[in-house]
């Protein structure tokens, strides 16, 4: 009798802990299958994505910022022969925030400062290889340079309608390279901050200039930029913000570095670029661009 009643005791017990298991268990798969499409995104590992910085594309003696179309050509064959595919920055944009996924082997192709000839010169060949890439152009070359001499590949700047033009080609997505911070040699560095300057009076400066461009790129081409580029790469970490809160997702360096892509739209802060200098062939600036400088 006194085995029988502890027989049943432990019975009732086994009952109830069963009970209080699935019951845990069922929570638990709830709990996952709510959470489970959380930004975390755990085992997804960081993207690669190299960041090709071109500027000119003329035939002429190669330079430091010049290429030929030629090797632009043997460049954008050589990387699709290797399986890269050029993304936008709108395909980042998607991804960082979680929707859409990137292609196996991404890269960026960028152009600085806005030269025609990425009109002229580069676009056909973007349209050969199927692939997109980013104009970032300075509102006063565009402004003053372009108005004055339009259309010549050797030397002219965009006008605002061939800017128009590369956006409606559907290839091309246009940056801010600021509209008057474009220079090295003054006691501005690009858009960095002067030393001595307060904080307040490089806000409203660099504020000011970001905003014209921002302003006169909408009003002529309809496009809001939201890809800023930093001359000659000089960065003051107070322009940050102003960029942050002028809705800018997407800036540009000029530090020779490999970027990681995760979901985390930070990363798209102070993507680092390789300059294309004309002086180096097709497979000795893929091998710095892949493998750093060795
Ligand atoms: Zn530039």
């Amino acid at each position: 009798m006194y085995t029988c009643c502890n027989f049943k005791r432990f019975i009732k017990l086994l009952v109830i802990d069963i009970i209080v298991l699935l019951a845990a268990a069922f929570i638990f798969i709830i709990s996952r299958t709510i959470n489970g499409s959380s930004a975390s995104e755990p085992g997804e590992e960081p993207v690669p994505l190299p960041v090709i910085m071109y500027h000119s594309v003329f035939s002429t003696e190669p330079s430091e910022y010049v290429i030929t179309p030629r090797q632009l050509d043997s460049d954008l064959s050589w990387l699709s022969d290797h399986g890269f595919t050029a993304v936008s920055a709108e395909e980042l944009v998607q991804y960082v925030h979680g929707k859409g996924e990137l292609p196996e082997k991404p890269v960026l192709i960028t152009f600085d400062d806005g030269h025609y000839n990425n009109l002229s010169a580069a676009l056909p060949l973007f349209e050969k290889y199927d692939m997109r890439f980013i104009v970032s152009v300075v509102g006063r070359f565009t402004d003053s340079l372009a108005a004055a001499d339009p259309h010549n590949s050797a030397y002219s700047y965009l006008t605002w309608n061939d800017i128009s033009e590369l956006i409606n080609s559907g290839r091309a997505e246009i940056g801010n390279h600021t509209y008057d911070m474009h220079s090295i040699s003054g006691p501005r560095k690009g858009c960095s901050r002067i030393a001595g300057e307060s904080e307040e009076d490089y806000r409203s400066a660099f504020t000011g200039d970001i905003s014209t461009l921002q302003n006169t790129i909408r009003s002529a081409c309809g496009y809001v930029p939201y890809v800023f580029a930093y001359p000659f790469g000089q960065i003051s970490k107070e322009s940050i913000p102003v960029l942050r809160e002028m809705g800018f997702l997407v800036t540009l360096t000029c530090y020779e570095r490999m970027n990681y892509i995760t979901r985390d739209p930070d990363c798209l802060f102070g993507l680092d670029r390789y300059n294309r200098s004309g002086l180096l062939s097709t497979e000795e600036y893929m091998s710095r661009l892949l493998n750093g400088n060795k």
